[in-house]
């Protein structure tokens, strides 16, 4: 089934896109592919009310997104409704990971940005007759482009980052779940958003692709590695600045010593939640021999315990982009055919009507599958056997992907320890998939995962640029440095710098 379908352009010469529901196969609407003239056109409005908009105080911005919120929590049952119709996702699910999320992101940011982005003074270690200030100015106008497995979070999250720090907005959604992105333009609209600081732009890679080429001043891209580089290397030619947050393979490490209860538990949520939909899902688990068999008996027992369908409470909801389908069946298909067993799963779900994939988990894997070695971006768990965690660790790096992961021990000390023999961008001990979800932690990935880190700090002053502004304090007639050059001068220099970075009195002094 196919959930973008092409349409006769309509009476403007504009591409139209008809949207179906995964879950149901229900007509979604359409929409219209906008051009790279609508691109440019966004841009040139969004330069000019950029202008304004930086100018407004922290505390006017802040007041926005307070009523963005409170929107959003009293409305909550209506953004739900277009989230879930579109992606096929249980409703708790939505509920837990995306407006949670994106309520968080507009307190966090609202409470927090007036702190993070204040002008701040630096004691200086030289040149004591200056100061120091580091003023954060916003760049101006932000290319937001996001993906489709949390398309109303992974869009609000960075547009209230790059509106509290002063810029104006243009968000590409993605075309399989544009409505969710409709939400971000609604919200921003019911709290008094001044018009054409942000706007969306609906449309596929045609219309990303103009965003990126349209000369905004920062792109902040969530999406495949693929369309990733793509966006890198037009940002380069341009020399503009972009953050990229791409794919991954997050592998979860048992050691020998885990609560088994709590990391097969663990493993089955960050496999299945989101149907695996999730850029830090759990994609490849090496667990320690001596505690394998338990910990593969536990994961078995809770998988048969998981409901999937269209109707009614479930645990496992749709693939929510059709072609992703395609991409999982190969995977569990080049597995098995390598040998892998398969202990649940391993097909579509045959009781349901939509696209549903039926929690999988593989056993006896190895790197030379597909599985163990390419993001499947599906609800499934393939586990490995290690002889200790040693051979976990080597084998967790043997991946081009570093966006995430987990390691599962009773000694923490142990798990921060191996977390940092990992190669990613963020890792988690004894839990999973939470990565995004602290809002403090920054979070990009290593490798072919991303360049670039988003949320928290990092993220909201990296939609500034953080201009440094030294003041004279003294304001005599001229400085020691400057002209003119004479060899007496020279030779006091001279003595200077022996006595600063060559004497112990200059490193106390320095
Ligand atoms: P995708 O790369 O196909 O599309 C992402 C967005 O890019 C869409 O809006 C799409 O229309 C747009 N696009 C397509 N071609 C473009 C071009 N040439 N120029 C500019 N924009 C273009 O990715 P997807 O299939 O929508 O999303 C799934 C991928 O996203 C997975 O690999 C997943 O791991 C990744 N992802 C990463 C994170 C993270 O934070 N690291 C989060 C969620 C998803």
């Amino acid at each position: 089934m196919a959930l973008v379908e092409p349409l006769e352009p309509s009476a403007g010469g504009r591409r139209r896109l008809r949207l179906v529901s995964p879950a149901d196969g229900e007509d979604l609407g359409e929409i219209e592919v906008q051009t790279a003239a609508d691109v440019q056109a966004a841009i040139g409005r969004a330069r000019k009310a950029s202008i304004e908009w930086g100018e407004t105080s922290i505390d006017e911005r802040r007041r926005i997104l307070e009523r963005a919120l409170r929107h959003l929590v009293h409305h909550q049952d209506e953004f739900l409704d277009v989230i879930v119709g579109e992606t096929g996702k249980p409703r708790e699910e939505a509920l837990a990971m995306e407006l949670v999320g994106a309520c968080d992101a507009l307190q966090f940011y609202a409470r927090r940005a007036k702190a993070i982005l204040a002008d701040r003074t630096l004691p200086l270690h030289l040149l004591k007759t200056k100061r120091l200030l580091i003023s954060y100015r916003p760049l101006g106008v932000i290319g937001i482009i996001t993906p489709w497995n949390f398309p109303f979070l992974l869009a609000l999250n960075p547009t209230v980052q790059a509106l509290m720090a002063g810029n104006a907005v243009l968000l590409k959604p993605s075309e399989v779940t544009p409505h969710s992105g409709r939400l971000v333009e609604h919200l921003l609209e019911q709290a008094g958003l001044p018009p054409d600081v942000f706007q969306l732009l609906t449309g596929d890679g045609e219309t990303g692709a103009a965003l990126v080429e349209g000369g905004v001043d920062k792109i902040c891209f969530t999406g495949s590695v693929e369309t990733g580089r793509k966006v890198a290397v037009e940002c380069a030619s341009q020399l503009i600045p972009c953050t990229l947050e791409l794919g991954g393979k997050d592998p979860m490490i048992v050691c020998a010593d885990a609560d088994l209860e709590r990391a097969a538990a663990g493993a089955v949520f960050g496999a299945f939640s989101n149907s695996g939909q999730v850029c830090i899902s759990t994609e490849r688990v090496y667990v320690v021999e001596d505690v394998a068999d338990a910990f593969q008996r536990k994961v078995v027992e809770k998988t048969a315990e998981l409901r999937q369908g269209e109707a009614g409470e479930s645990d496992v909801g749709a693939i929510i982009h059709g072609p992703q389908i395609e991409v999982i069946e190969a995977h569990v298909e080049d597995a098995r055919a390598r040998g892998a067993q398969v202990l649940a799963g391993g097909r579509r779900n045959p009781d349901c009507q939509g696209l549903y994939y039926e929690p999988t988990v593989l056993a006896g894997v190895d790197h030379g599958m597909r599985v163990m070695r390419e993001e499947t971006f599906g609800p499934i768990l393939p586990i490995m056997r290690v002889r200790d965690e040693s051979e976990a660790i080597q084998l967790a790096n043997e991946s081009r992907y570093g966006l995430s992961g987990s390691v599962w021990t009773r000694d923490k000390r142990r798990g921060v320890a191996i977390a940092k023999a990992i190669g990613a961008g963020s890792m988690v001990v004894n839990d999973c998939m939470v990565s995004y979800a602290v809002t403090e932690a920054p979070f990009g990935g290593r490798k072919e995962s991303g360049l670039g880190q988003v949320n928290g700090e990092t993220g909201l002053r990296g939609y500034c640029h953080a201009q440094s502004i030294v003041v004279d304090r003294f304001g005599t007639k001229s400085e020691y440095l400057w002209f003119p050059y004479r060899a007496r001068k020279g030779r006091r220099l001279r003595r200077l710098l022996k006595l600063l970075w060559g004497t112990p009195l200059g490193r106390l002094l320095t």
